[in-house]
C-alpha cells in the first residue's frame, strides 16, 4: 500500500463514518495508521491535522478495543457499542463514557476478580478495590523514582490534590533518596516493586527475598513497614506462580500481591513515531482508552514513571497523560483512594 492508498483508505473511512458504518471506518483508519507506523512515518509527512491525527488514533484504540471483545464471551454487544461511540465520536464525552464504564460490572470481564485468595496461593492477590467501593479508584506508578520524570509526577498530582501509590524500585531508591523524600513529603503511599525491577518467575527463592529484603531496608528510612504488606511484582509476573507465593510468603506473611484491573498503556505509548504535539494528544487517548476499560470500576489503575522502555523522558506526556486522567476519572465520578 503506498501513501496515496493510506490517503483514500483515510477518505473512504470518513465516508463510511457518515453512514454511520463506524467499525467498517476503525477498520479501514487502522489499516491505514498501520501501513504508516510499519514504515517509520509520522502523520504529519501524510499532512494530517491535528483532527485527523486524533480520530485516526481514536479509531486504533476503538479497533483494537473490537477485536479484543469479539474474542470473548458473555455480553459483549455493550462493549462492541463502546468500541463504536469510540471510533465514531467527534467530540469525547467523559460524563457520557463515565456513564457507561459505570454501568458495567465485573461480570462483563469474569477474569477480573476482586480479590484471588484461593487456597492454592499463600498470599492474597489485589485486582480491584471490590464492588462496595465501586466509585474509588487507586492511582499505582511504577518503576520510580526517576530525576527527569518524578517531579513533573508529583507536581501534576499536587496541582490536582491527587494521593497515588508509588512503587518503587528499590536501587532507585538507594541513588534517589531525595526524590523518595519528596514523594513521602507529599503524602503519597511508597511501596516495594523490587530491588532491579526482576522478573521474580526467574529468581530463585533466595533471591527473591534479597530483592524483598534489601527494598524494605531502602523503604524503612522513609517510613514504618507496614501491615499489610502491598507490593507490586515487576511486570506483574509471577502472581499465580506458586513458587513467587511460597518464597515472598516465607518473607513477609503479610504481603499482598497489588495487581491492577485497569492498564493505562502508558508503557506502550509510540513515542518513536511521534512528536511532541502528537505525544501529548496520543497521552490524552490513552486516558480514553483507560476510561472505556470495561474493567473500571472500582478500578487500580496502572500507570509508569520513568518509562524507560520508550528511551525518552519528555515531561509534557507525563503531564498531560497524568493531568488528563486524573481530570477526566473525576469527572466520570470517581475519587482517588490510597490504601
Ligand atoms: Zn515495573
Amino acid at each position: 500500500m503506498d501513501e496515496r492508498t493510506a490517503q483514500e483508505l483515510t477518505e473512504s473511512a470518513a465516508i463510511a463514518q457518515q453512514k454511520g458504518r463506524h467499525l467498517d471506518a476503525a477498520a479501514m483508519l487502522h489499516e491505514a495508521l498501520t501501513h504508516d507506523q510499519w514504515n517509520g512515518g509520522s502523520w504529519r509527512a501524510l499532512g494530517r491535522s491535528w483532527y485527523e491525527l486524533r480520530q485516526l488514533r481514536a479509531a486504533e484504540n476503538a479497533w483494537h478495543r473490537a477485536e479484543l471483545l469479539g474474542s470473548l464471551d458473555g455480553p459483549t454487544a455493550r462493549l462492541r457499542e463502546m468500541a463504536l461511540i469510540a471510533s465514531g465520536r467527534k467530540a469525547f464525552s467523559p460524563e457520557e463514557v463515565g456513564a457507561r464504564a459505570r454501568s458495567f460490572n465485573h461480570g462483563a470481564l469474569p477474569a477480573i476478580e476482586h480479590f484471588v485468595a484461593d487456597a492454592e496461593f499463600r498470599l492474597p492477590v489485589l485486582f480491584s478495590l471490590g464492588e462496595q467501593n465501586r466509585f474509588q479508584a487507586m492511582l499505582t506508578i511504577d518503576d520510580g523514582p526517576h530525576p527527569q520524570t518524578s517531579r513533573v509526577i508529583l507536581k501534576t498530582l499536587k496541582d490536582h490534590a491527587v494521593k497515588a501509590v508509588f512503587f518503587l524500585v528499590g536501587s532507585s531508591v538507594e541513588a534517589y533518596p531525595e526524590i523518595v523524600a519528596e514523594i513521602v513529603a507529599d503524602g503519597h503511599y511508597v511501596a516495594s516493586h523490587g530491588w532491579r525491577h526482576e522478573r521474580f518467575p526467574l529468581l530463585s527463592p533466595e533471591e527473591m527475598v534479597d530483592e524483598m529484603d534489601r527494598t524494605e531496608r531502602a523503604l524503612m528510612q522513609f517510613r514504618p513497614t507496614p501491615k499489610p504488606y502491598y507490593f507490586r511484582l515487576p511486570g506483574g509476573d509471577g502472581w499465580a506462580d506458586q513458587r513467587v507465593h511460597a518464597a515472598i510468603h516465607g518473607w513477609n506473611p503479610d504481603v499482598v500481591l497489588v495487581h491492577w484491573c485497569v492498564d493505562s498503556t502508558d508503557s506502550m505509548a509510540p513515542f518513536e513515531f511521534l512528536d511532541k504535539e502528537a505525544r501529548e494528544l496520543d497521552a490524552e487517548l490513552r486516558v480514553l482508552h483507560t476510561l472505556t476499560d470495561p474493567a473500571f470500576s472500582a478500578p487500580i489503575i496502572l500507570a509508569h514513571d520513568n518509562i524507560v522502555v520508550l528511551r525518552t523522558r519528555d515531561p509534557a506526556f507525563y503531564h498531560q497523560f497524568y493531568s488528563r486522567l486524573i481530570e477526566e476519572t473525576r469527572r466520570c465520578g470517581f475519587e482517588f483512594v490510597l490504601p
